[in-house]
């Protein structure tokens, strides 16, 4: 509304401005159908790739034990409504269409960060994030947090701790050689992650790791970075990176 992405359901009308018009243009990131209608496919395809939530067994009394910090630290990210105002605002798909095959976009960051917290998930979703959802791209703008009706901190805790995630897996020596130590078991890799999506006629994508999608700063991505095709991924995709770290068979 008057150029500001908002939820008109939700704007009062009081605070637009009485002596000026009221313009309403529909979403700009998606392809407009008719009118104020836009074609949101793209989310939902992107929705499709994401690895399902996998728990562990429950405990020898039928229960499931979390720490209340755990469940704390996903709360947030349960109150998206998929309104798809930060996809519509991420410059990254909303100005470049052709990313649109290799980035998920700040809501499903937002999901994946949802279930890579997940105390009781068992899927290590890290090596597809980095090179299938492309979160390199990402170059924390914190445009999708500013407009985001439902105040998820998307960039602040979504985006930046995955992409911390993706040092500790990929490039902190100290945090593998601790993991070892402590012999905490090795989640399931990402090839097993890409198992668990609703990609189930996979095409093989070019793939190939990429340091800055996974720096936690700034930064452009570089090319062949987070390819994800624009069809699913299939097992055969699965090249990973070659440094050590629970995540990839170490
Ligand atoms: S912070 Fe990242 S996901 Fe959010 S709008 Fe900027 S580039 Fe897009
Ligand atoms: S994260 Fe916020 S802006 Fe994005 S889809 Fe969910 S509720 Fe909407």
């Amino acid at each position: 509304m008057n150029g500001h992405p908002v939820l008109m359901c939700m704007t009062r009308m009081s605070t637009l401005p009485v002596d000026e018009p009221i313009t309403i243009s529909p979403m700009r990131a998606f392809p407009i159908m008719r009118d104020l209608v836009t074609d949101v496919s793209y989310n939902f395809e992107v929705a499709k790739l994401i690895p399902a939530f996998r728990p562990r067994p429950r405990d020898p009394d039928g229960l499931y034990r979390m720490a209340q910090v755990d469940i704390d630290r996903g709360q947030e990210f349960h109150k998206c409504i998929e309104c798809f105002l930060c996809q519509n605002i991420c410059h990254v798909i909303r100005d470049h269409e052709e990313n649109k095959p290799r980035y998920a976009g700040p809501r499903f960051l937002v999901r994946l960060a949802e279930l890579e917290m997940h105390p009781l998930d068992t899927l290590d979703r890290r090596d597809y994030i980095r090179r299938d959802m492309g979160i390199g791209y990402c170059n924390i703008t914190k445009c999708c947090t500013e407009v985001c009706p439902e105040d998820i901190h998307i960039t602040d805790n979504a985006i930046i701790p995955l992409k911390e995630r993706l040092v500790d897996a990929h490039y902190d020596p100290i945090a593998w050689i601790g993991r070892k130590i402590t012999r905490r078991p090795a989640p399931l890799p990402a090839s097993e992650a890409r198992k668990h999506t609703g990609a189930a006629h996979a095409q093989p994508g070019p793939g190939g790791p990429d340091p800055g999608a996974a720096s936690g700063s700034p930064g452009s991505p570089g090319p062949g970075s987070s390819d994800r095709p624009a069809t699913p991924p299939g097992p055969a995709d699965d090249t990973g990176s070659a440094a050590p770290g629970p995540g990839n068979g170490a």
